[in-house]
């Protein structure tokens, strides 16, 4: 484990999210300049937003945002909040007919009465770059090449900046959504450490969390952990994106752990400039990898296998 200690007793590294997300998206650029110069066709992504929910809104225009600048092109679907299901998914099966788009993506949350799984199940897993299709999930968890949930996928990004060796650590997961606890909890378990997965639910997860060396907290409640149930040395990735407003009417974004309490840390991600950053970078990169698996199978065999395959 990479950490740095300071006169004997530890000195918590932070992990810099924003310089991580920021050489994984120029890494995904010069990609997709060579893959637009080999094919002749840009990497594109779809992204459907439905209704006016203002921070999805602010969500699709940071993600078209990093698309533009990354050379990767976008069709925006921007719908009215009374679409149909029936119109989304028509809508879902075109784009997935479509040979010109190569990743999908569905905003959520979406407006009340919409079925949100029936939409993500309808998507080509080929074309999931947000890997939630039940396809994706089922290779995440039998360790088989797919699509990678974008935040569970910067989350492990984070880690390996610290961690030369996963195997055997403990690693403590705080919340079990589809979107980042069970993922990242079988990332980790990829990488063969010993997995605890904790919820709402969970007794004593202070004591758990003591036993840790790795920390994922992606629970949504902030301040919950506290420098007290950290182990000197461990690392905390706090997923966690709360918006706090003080006696003076200022919003500000904390995570899930108490930042200032973590300075025994081996080392933590800051919030904000920590795993965010990591989650567009990554939807950047899921969208490459789809243009590229489906170009290579689109692409017209060579003729030698063609002369094979019609014998
Ligand atoms: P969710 O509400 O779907 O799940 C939260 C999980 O945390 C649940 O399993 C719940 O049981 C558990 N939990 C809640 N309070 C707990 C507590 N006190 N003790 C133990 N477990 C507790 O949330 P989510 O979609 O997984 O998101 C979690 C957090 O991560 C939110 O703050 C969200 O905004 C943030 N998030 C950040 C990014 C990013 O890009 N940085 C991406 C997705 C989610």
């Amino acid at each position: 484990m990479l950490v740095s200690s300071h006169q004997g007793s530890f000195m918590a590294k932070i992990i810099d999210g924003k310089s991580l997300a920021l050489s994984l998206r120029e890494n995904v650029a010069e990609q997709a300049a060579d893959f637009s110069d080999e094919t002749g066709i840009a990497p594109t992504l779809a992204v459907v937003l439905i209704g006016e929910d203002p921070a999805s809104q602010i969500y699709v225009g940071r993600k078209l945002a990093a698309c533009r600048k990354a050379g990767i092109n976008s069709i925006e679907h921007r719908l009215a909040v009374d679409t149909t299901q029936e119109e989304l998914l028509t809508l879902i099966d075109r784009l997935n007919a479509d040979d010109c788009v190569h990743g999908i993506l569905v905003q959520l949350p979406l407006p009340p009465g919409l079925n949100a799984n029936e939409l993500l199940n309808r998507i080509d897993p080929a074309k999931d770059v947000d890997g939630f299709h039940p396809v994706n999930v089922g290779r995440l968890s039998t360790g088989t090449e797919g699509l990678i949930p974008c935040t569970p996928l910067g989350c492990m990004m984070l880690l390996e900046t610290v961690v030369e060796d996963f195997r055997g650590m403990q690693a403590v997961v705080i919340g079990k959504s589809n979107i980042v606890g069970k993922p990242v909890a079988l990332l980790l378990l990829e990488r063969e450490c010993t997995v605890t997965v904790t919820h709402i639910l969970t007794r004593d997860l202070d004591r758990i969390v003591r036993a840790a060396d790795i920390i994922v907290v992606a629970a949504g409640s902030p301040g919950l952990v506290r420098g007290s149930w950290i182990k000197p040395g461990a690392i905390i990735i706090d997923v966690g994106i709360n918006r706090i407003t003080n006696e003076r009417g200022e919003t500000y974004i904390v995570g899930d752990a108490c930042s200032e309490e973590l300075s025994h840390a081996g080392a933590y991600t800051p919030v904000p400039g920590g795993v965010g950053p990591m989650t567009v970078a990554c939807l950047l990169s899921n969208t490459m990898k789809a243009a590229r698996h489906q170009y290579r199978a689109l692409a017209p065999m060579p003729v030698d296998q063609e002369a094979v395959s019609s014998n």
